[in-house]
């Protein structure tokens, strides 16, 4: 129990240090990083213990895996972020559990969310839900995300929502050994990010990239949230990954 809970302490420390350090090389000022410690698979005492150590943004991807979790957490000031696919009719449900859906992938999807906001979701009144739209950066066709083509479209869509705030983009390349080789993914995903803050006419800030094996290069492309498990929690049953 100790040695664990160092683990995921020495964890969190070792990659904030690599954040400040790919920042650093980006010219860029490491508060404008955030960690989320993507925590699917691993038990609520792994989040309290995370908590510990300071990190304050946790993504998960199943909505009832997440239910199960959240009554044995006390961790006042967390963000929850939904980071995986949602079906449309667990929507009402995320809406109430989750500060963020970083991985919003349909129009239909997007206003189930915007009604749940509106009849009574348990959040303060007028609170609009953080969203962002889920690009599918893989080509093979499981992947979850729309395409670059869908995403202007999705756009109007969402701004047209009052109870959804769209904050920007989330992306996924594929899986490469090699870091390096996502860079251009990660690039093309800031430059869709820009351009459709100039259609919506509004600043879309927020670019979820980067995860346990590539963050570093996320960071240096601009990322301004990196999602990471492994490299804070551990390896994960391979089944469930
Ligand atoms: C699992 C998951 C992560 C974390 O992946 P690691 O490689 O373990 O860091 C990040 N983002 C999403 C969407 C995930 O499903």
């Amino acid at each position: 129990m100790m040695r664990e809970s160092s683990s995921i302490a020495e964890n969190a420390s070792r990659i904030r240090e690599r954040i400040e350090r790919a920042a650093a090389r980006a010219g860029r000022a490491p508060s404008e990083l955030i960690l989320v410690g993507v925590s699917k698979t691993f038990p609520a005492e792994s989040i309290q213990e995370a908590y510990a150590a300071g990190v304050r943004h946790f993504g998960e991807n199943r909505v009832q895996e997440w239910e199960s979790k959240q009554p044995h957490l006390a961790t006042p000031g967390a963000v929850w972020h939904l980071v995986g696919h949602l079906q449309s009719n667990k929507a009402s449900r995320a809406a109430k559990l989750f500060h963020t859906v970083d991985s919003l992938d349909s129009l239909e999807l997007a206003r189930r969310l915007d009604r749940a906001m509106e009849s009574g979701s348990g959040h303060p009144p007028g609170l609009r839900l953080r969203v962002l739209i889920e690009v599918r950066l893989d080509p093979a066709p499981s992947k979850s995300g729309l395409s670059e083509k869908e995403l202007p479209a999705m756009v109007d869509g969402v701004l047209a929502l009052p109870h959804l705030h769209l904050r920007g983009l989330m992306g996924v390349p594929p899986p490469f050994g090699d870091p390096e080789r996502a860079r251009a993914a990660f690039r093309r995903l800031r430059e869709m990010r820009d351009a459709a803050a100039k259609r919506a006419g509004a600043a879309l800030p927020v670019l979820s990239m980067g995860m346990s094996h590539d963050f570093e290069v996320a960071v240096e492309e601009g990322a301004t949230e990196v999602r990471i498990g492994t490299a804070l929690f551990g390896a994960r049953p391979a089944k469930t990954a």
